[in-house]
């Protein structure tokens, strides 16, 4: 039988995340995928900041930034008139510490071709048309079995595979959630001729329905999503989407050249019981699903990988298995507020902005965030270790906190000498933390929190299995 120490089910965003993360760490992780090749659609396309600087630490921010453009502007249609254009988004000021202040537009296939190519720039691959059909798990490993008749045992297996998740369902875990409008959606892929690339046009009808349009940056084509009327069945043949923007816009059914992808969908928000059982981790859709309004389930689901990735990396070098505790304990309590969120934004309650951005996320409330100041400024553990200027620091050529963080290592703000091998260190500390001493964890966030280096800092390094 094959063994391997991590395997991932599904290459959707959240499994070649992980897999990345794997592979830089040098992890053996193996990552297979049901259909033939990667997703065709372009589904989630709104890469918020926070998701940038997991990206950036990746490797392929270069390549995103270079393939993406910002949100347009958002152009209502009514009677075949432009009768007003709105911003998508409300503005805010971003500080030094958000190298990327806006969200960027990108399908989320050329997201996965990236994602892709940097996994295989790392060694890793993607094992297609292999397709998990059930697993069974003991104190030691996973058997995992596939439908040509293999089977693989795995330390670990991640069931990255997606919303209708078949490893969330050999757990038994339940979903719990609601519909969050009962209304039947359309989103597709297509190029049409009549219409600019400026704007995210909008055609609303009398009846609540609306039909949108928008380009999809470093492409000629266009995202349709459509909330069809209440009761109708959505129709996703070419035809029928084509008859859709014939019949919500001032443009003729040839007016569409192509339908390259269609799906229907009924948005829904639901959360997994448990994100864990075991040796078994549910991550991205198949822990949690939402309504595509506000652009969340992509960026969630890639931060769900980049949680976990470190901590089976810790755990299989020999860190206390109660590292592991943590993913479910952090990720399940964000994604529930996600979720909130999402439904907000669905339901205009919520606006698009600094709620959407994700630079807000944190872990205060988590075990594995310690604070021990009795005075905490502006940055306390738990928080995003924002970015911040740090001129003429040697161990910094780059001038910017985000280039020493950048890698699979710790970082140890405020200090002179590593405490242990392995943790990178500044001397200072950036004055927008506050005085303290930060220790920040390999997916950016601050672990731990002091007045200086010593106090109970190498007994937190013992439980998160630092040398
Ligand atoms: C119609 C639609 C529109 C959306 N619009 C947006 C949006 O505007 N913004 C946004 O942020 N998000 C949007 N999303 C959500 C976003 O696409 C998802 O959050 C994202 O794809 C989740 O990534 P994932 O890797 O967890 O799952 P997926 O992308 O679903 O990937 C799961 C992978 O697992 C594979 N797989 C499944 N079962 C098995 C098996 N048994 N064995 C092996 N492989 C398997 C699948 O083939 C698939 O490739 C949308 C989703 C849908 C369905």
């Amino acid at each position: 039988m094959e063994t391997t120490d991590v395997l991932i089910v599904g290459a959707g965003p959240t499994g070649l995340a992980l897999g990345i993360d794997l592979a830089r760490r040098g992890v053996a992780a193996r990552l297979v995928e049901r259909a033939e090749a990667l997703f065709p659609g372009s589904r989630g396309k709104g890469i918020q900041p926070r998701t940038q600087e997991v990206f950036d630490d990746l490797g392929v921010i270069d390549a995103v930034l270079a393939s993406s453009g910002p949100y347009p502007d958002r152009m209502v249609w009514r009677g075949g008139e432009r009768v007003g254009e709105e911003s998508m988004f409300e503005r805010f000021e971003p500080d030094a510490g958000t190298p990327y202040p806006a969200p960027r537009m990108i399908p989320q296939w050329r997201t996965q071709e990236i994602l892709y190519a940097r996994l295989t720039e790392l060694g890793g691959k993607v094992a297609f048309g292999r397709e998990v059909t059930g697993l069974t798990q003991d104190a030691d490993g996973v058997d995992v079995a596939f439908a040509d008749g293999t089977t693989v045992r795995a330390c670990y297996v991640v069931g990255a595979d997606g919303g209708r998740s078949g490893i969330r369902r050999a757990l038994g875990v339940d979903m719990t959630g609601e519909t969050v409008d009962p209304a039947p959606f359309v989103v597709a892929d297509l190029r049409l001729r009549g219409l600019d690339r400026v704007y995210w046009h909008a055609f609303p009808a009398a009846d609540g329905s609306v039909l949108g349009l928008c380009p999809l940056a470093g492409t000629e084509e266009f995202q349709l999503a459509a909330r069809l009327p209440e009761g109708s069945e959505p129709e996703v043949s070419p035809d029928g989407v084509r008859e859709l923007v014939a019949r919500y816009t001032h443009l003729a059914a040839e007016d569409v050249t192509e339908v390259r992808w269609a799906s229907g969908f009924r948005p829904r928000a639901a959360l997994a019981d448990r994100f864990r059982v075991g040796r078994v981790f549910l991550a991205g859709d198949a822990a949690h699903v939402h309504s595509p309004a506000g652009g969340q389930g992509l960026n969630t689901s890639v931060q769900d990988a980049y949680n976990l990735g470190w901590k089976l990396a810790a755990v299989l070098d020999g860190a206390p298995e109660t590292l592991l505790e943590t993913y479910e304990e952090e990720r399940r309590a964000n994604a529930a507020a996600v979720l909130e969120l999402s439904t907000g934004v669905h339901r205009g309650e919520v606006q698009r902005g600094r709620a959407t951005v994700q630079l807000g996320v944190g872990y205060r409330d988590s075990s594995l965030s310690t604070e021990t100041r009795a005075d905490p400024g502006p940055v306390r553990a738990g928080d995003r270790a924002p970015d911040a200027e740090v001129p003429g620091a040697a161990e910094v050529p780059g001038g910017r906190l985000f280039d020493l963080f950048r890698g699979p290592h710790w970082t140890l703000l405020g200090a002179t000498a590593p405490p242990r091998a392995g943790v990178r260190t500044l001397p200072s500390t950036p004055e927008s933390y506050g005085p303290g001493v930060f220790l920040i964890r390999p997916d950016g966030y601050v672990g731990w929190a002091g007045e200086t280096a010593t106090e109970d800092l190498p007994a937190y390094l013992d439980g998160v299995g630092i040398r």
